[in-house]
Formats: C-alpha cells, sequence, structure tokens
C-alpha cells in the first residue's frame, strides 16, 4: 500500500501544535505495518534543515504562480520524504502560516494550494517512478490535494482527508479562486466555495474519498452546530464517510522510564522517581516546595479554545488546599497577560512561563500531580494523553478526544466534567481535592492512568484498514504455497 502523507509540520523540526507530533508518530507506526508511506510537505527552513540523505532535486516547473518549483527528495526521521521546494513561498522564517507580526500571509490561498496541487502531480506515477493508492491530505493546508486529484478525473488514487481542528479553514476572497487552476465549476456550493469565499477545508470535506477526524466522539460533535464551525452542514451530508480514529502518542518520546529531560526516572511499577520531578519541578518554577495540596499543570496554547480563562477562576481552592499551579503557555496576548497577573498575585503558589519550552514541558508532565485540559472544543488532545502516561491525573472537560481518552467515576483515570462553566470545573475539582486526600485512591488512579495503551498502533491498524477499503488491491493477498 503506497500512502503519499500530505502535511505542513513535524516534530521536532517544525511544530506549532499537535499536528507536528501526529505527523511524527503516525507515518512511522503505519511503515511498521508494512505500509509505504512517504511523507510530502513544504521545504520550510526548519523543514529543510532537518533532511537527511537529502538526494538530486526534481524540477517540476512553474506551479500557480511560483516560477521554479522541485521536489527534494530525502528522510526526515526515518520516514522517506519529498520537501517541495518553492523558495519564493516556503523559504521563510518563523511559523510556517503566519508573518512576524502573527498576520497570516497574504499568499496563503497560493503556498498552500501548492501543497495540494504537488500531491495532485504524484498521481501520474512521473515523480520517482512512485505512484501513490492513496494521498493523505491533513487540515486545511492540504485540503485542496482531493479537489486538484478530483480534477484530473479518470483513475486517480484514493484521497483521504484528516481534519485535526475543524476551527482553522484556509478561507479566502472569491479573487483567489481564478488563480488556483481549477475547473470554474468546482467554485460551487457543491465544490470549494464557502459562503462566498474559497475555502479550503471545505474542500477537503467535499472532495476527499473518506474523512477521518482525530476522535470518535469529535467526529459526532462537528456534525452538530455547536462544534461544527459552519461545517456540519457539509458533515452531515458526509456522515457515511466520515470516521474518527483516536490519535495515539509517540511512546518513544514520552515515556518516564527514559526521558532525558526529567531529574528521574520512573515507572508505573517503580513509581518514586516522579517525587524528584516533582521537587525539581517546583524548584525549576520557584514556587515553595513541600506543597501538601496538588501541584496542577499547564501545558497549552492560551487560546479560547482551550477554556484557561474558566480554570483560571477556578483555582483559588486549589491554592487554599496548599496546591500549586504550574502553567506553561503562549498564544492569545490577553489571555497571557491575565495569568501572568495571577502569577504575581500567588507568589509562591502559582508560576507562569510565557513561550514555547519543549523540555520544560516534560517537566510538568512529569512534576505534576493533575494536568488540567478544561477545553471548550478538544478535536484529540494529546496532553491528557502524555500527563496519563507520566503519573498526572487529567482534569479535563467532556469532549472530543478528552472524552475518549479521560475516564472518571470509581475506576476512572481522571477527573471529567461537562459544562463549559466554571461551576461545572469547581466541582470537578473539588473532587480531584477529595481524592488528593485519600492516597491510596489517588495512588490507584496513577497507577491505572500510566497503565493505558496510548501508542500509535492500534491507530495505524484502523487507518491502514480504510486504506484498503479503499484500494482492495493494493494489497493483494499473499498466493498460497
Ligand atoms: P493543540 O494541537 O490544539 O495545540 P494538542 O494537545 O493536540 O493541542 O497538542 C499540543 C502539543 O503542543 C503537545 O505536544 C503539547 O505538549 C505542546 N505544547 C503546547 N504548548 C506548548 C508550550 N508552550 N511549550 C511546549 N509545548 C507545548
Amino acid at each position: 500500500m503506497r500512502v503519499l502523507y500530505v502535511s505542513t509540520e513535524l516534530h521536532p523540526a517544525l511544530k506549532t501544535g499537535g499536528l507536528a507530533d501526529v505527523n511524527a508518530g503516525l507515518p512511522p507506526a503505519l511503515r511498521a505495518q508494512g505500509a509505504d508511506v512517504r511523507l510530502l510537505l513544504p521545504a520550510f527552513p526548519a523543514l529543510r534543515a532537518a533532511a537527511q540523505a537529502p538526494r538530486r532535486r526534481i524540477a517540476l516547473g512553474a506551479m500557480l504562480g511560483c516560477p521554479d518549483v522541485g521536489l527534494l527528495p530525502c528522510r526526515l526521521g526515518a520516514v522517506p520524504t519529498w520537501l517541495i521546494d518553492a523558495p519564493a513561498y516556503y523559504d521563510r522564517p518563523g511559523n510556517p502560516y503566519l508573518d512576524a507580526s502573527g498576520a497570516d500571509w497574504p499568499d496563503n490561498a497560493l503556498r498552500f494550494a501548492l501543497l495540494g496541487a504537488v500531491a495532485a502531480r504524484f498521481a501520474d506515477g512521473g515523480i520517482g517512478r512512485w505512484r501513490p493508492h492513496v494521498v493523505h491530505g491533513h487540515d486545511w493546508h492540504a485540503g485542496l490535494a482531493p479537489a486538484y486529484l478530483a480534477a484530473r478525473g479518470g483513475a486517480r488514487p484514493a484521497s483521504v482527508f484528516t481534519v485535526h481542528n475543524l476551527s482553522y479553514q484556509g478561507h479566502f476572497a472569491a479573487e483567489s479562486f481564478d488563480d488556483l487552476g481549477l475547473p470554474a465549476h468546482f467554485f460551487a456550493i457543491d465544490g470549494v466555495e464557502y459562503h462566498g469565499g474559497v475555502n479550503f477545508m471545505k474542500a477537503g470535506l467535499h472532495f476527499a474519498d473518506r474523512i477521518t477526524t482525530v476522535s470518535p466522539t469529535y467526529a459526532a460533535e462537528i456534525q452538530t452546530a455547536d462544534y461544527g464551525c459552519g461545517m456540519e452542514g457539509v458533515l452531515h451530508a458526509r456522515a457515511g464517510a466520515l470516521l474518527g480514529i483516536l490519535n495515539g502518542i509517540d511512546t518513544r518520546v514520552w515515556d518516564p522510564a527514559q526521558d532525558p529531560a526529567l531529574a528521574a526516572p520512573f515507572t508505573r511499577a517503580a513509581p518514586a522517581g516522579k517525587r524528584a520531578c516533582r521537587a525539581a519541578l517546583l524548584a525549576a518554577a520557584g514556587l515553595a516546595g513541600d506543597a501538601a495540596g496538588p501541584v496542577l499543570g499547564v501545558v497549552s496554547r492560551l487560546t479560547a479554545q482551550k477554556g484557561l480563562d474558566l480554570l483560571r477562576a477556578a483555582v483559588a481552592p486549589l491554592l487554599a488546599a496548599d496546591g500549586r499551579v504550574v502553567l506553561l503557555g503562549s498564544g492569545d496576548a490577553g489571555e497571557e497577560a491575565a495569568w501572568q497577573a495571577l502569577a504575581r498575585a500567588h507568589p509562591g503558589t502559582v508560576a507562569v512561563r510565557v513561550g514555547y519550552d519543549e523540555t520544560y514541558a516534560h517537566r510538568i508532565f512529569a512534576g505534576a500531580d493533575a494536568v488540567a485540559v478544561p477545553s471548550r472544543f478538544e478535536p484529540c488532545g494529546l496532553t491528557q494523553m502524555y500527563a496519563m502516561l507520566y503519573g498526572a491525573l487529567p482534569l479535563v472537560r467532556r469532549t472530543g478526544g478528552l472524552a475518549d481518552t479521560v475516564s472518571d467515576g470509581p475506576d476512572g483515570t481522571g477527573f471529567v466534567f461537562d459544562a463549559a462553566e466554571l461551576p461545572a470545573l469547581q466541582a470537578a475539582l473539588a473532587r480531584l481535592l477529595q481524592s488528593w486526600a485519600e492516597p491510596a485512591r489517588w495512588q490507584a488512579m496513577q497507577a491505572r492512568a500510566m497503565g493505558a495503551d496510548f501508542g500509535w498502533a492500534r491507530a495505524a491498524r484502523r487507518y491502514l484498514a480504510l486504506y484498503r477499503e479503499l484500494r482492495p488491491q493494493a494489497d493483494p493477498p499473499p498466493t498460497p504455497a
């Protein structure tokens, strides 16, 4: 089964969110199960710098307003990769989607149309004599890949489109359609048009043979007006083609038994090292040691999605119980400032670091007793899974992948609340404090959380089954001896 995996970021070279972690974890897991998965990514400077074993550039000529497009075959991690060399579009520092001032690059429609158009160029088998059975695109950046494939007509690879976060859609003015090189009739409700503009997410949802998203609960939620971000109608119409497959996590990167960032290793069977990690975290965060209450960690983008404004308003009882809060995050300026103000108001008990720091993130999961993810919506969420494997009990809202990974109740692994409202979060936090007061109960929950199997193998099996459903002839059954 040959699969072209089309996306934009990849841990550790380039990461703005969980998508980078997924892109680093899923392709190797698929390859381990026998699929010939190869990556197609824009040659952003950070990815180009990380490329191993580069080979000779393949010229594609001018495409979508970019004068000289080429492909750089290489390896990233252990996965064969093509980087799209289009300096005019991709050779820009920093965030792949935003300029230095935090605004979208004005030519984003063309920049990411090019990603989809190059993916479709693989359909004729002219690139490295490698013709994919399936083109698998991720999030709006790759949303036009299924459209360009559909525009080819005739025999073509199957297309799969995965929604990692429906709230980022790639919506552009109608005029941008003229530059995309798609058939004129694609600018229609049954096509890439959405409320008078061009919408890359809509294109992926409409044209892909199958749509997946990153948890079963999110797959159901996005068919409703509350979570559909305006796409609920399309998604409802395509419900038969939509499937939720829960993300895994990369247990090579997230393993407290051999994590070089930690003060001491620990495991479920030998959890003692976690105590040293807790002390090290409190010291690193500049907080008073010997906390009798739980240390609550947060590692997150600071956007309205994540519900951390609710958490800010709810922490007083935790601090009254001699607990601590350690937050690492960045995002909305107002939310950053509000958390910094909270830390100033509670010196010694609330520590806030604004920024992005991979090593500190590992130390928070290892040192915290609990980790809060009170999201208003959460397609899958990875941090609650990292927390569980590191023995930190998750405090989460029952939505998306949080609902699918954390269980509450007598045999639970965490604390789950329903309404995205302060009283519901406060009640869950009160239950957390009650459980903390019963060490045997807390430790039993911790052991269950650390025992969860979140590896990528299970998800990879589901994706492979989906590819086989679409292209059953790709992997002929072995001929009998
Ligand atoms: P999202 O993709 O919505 O941001 P996820 O939970 O799926 O949320 O993935 C977030 C990823 O980014 C996790 O790997 C998390 O550890 C990491 N992360 C988020 N904020 C930071 C930060 N400030 N510093 C380091 N890592 C972060």
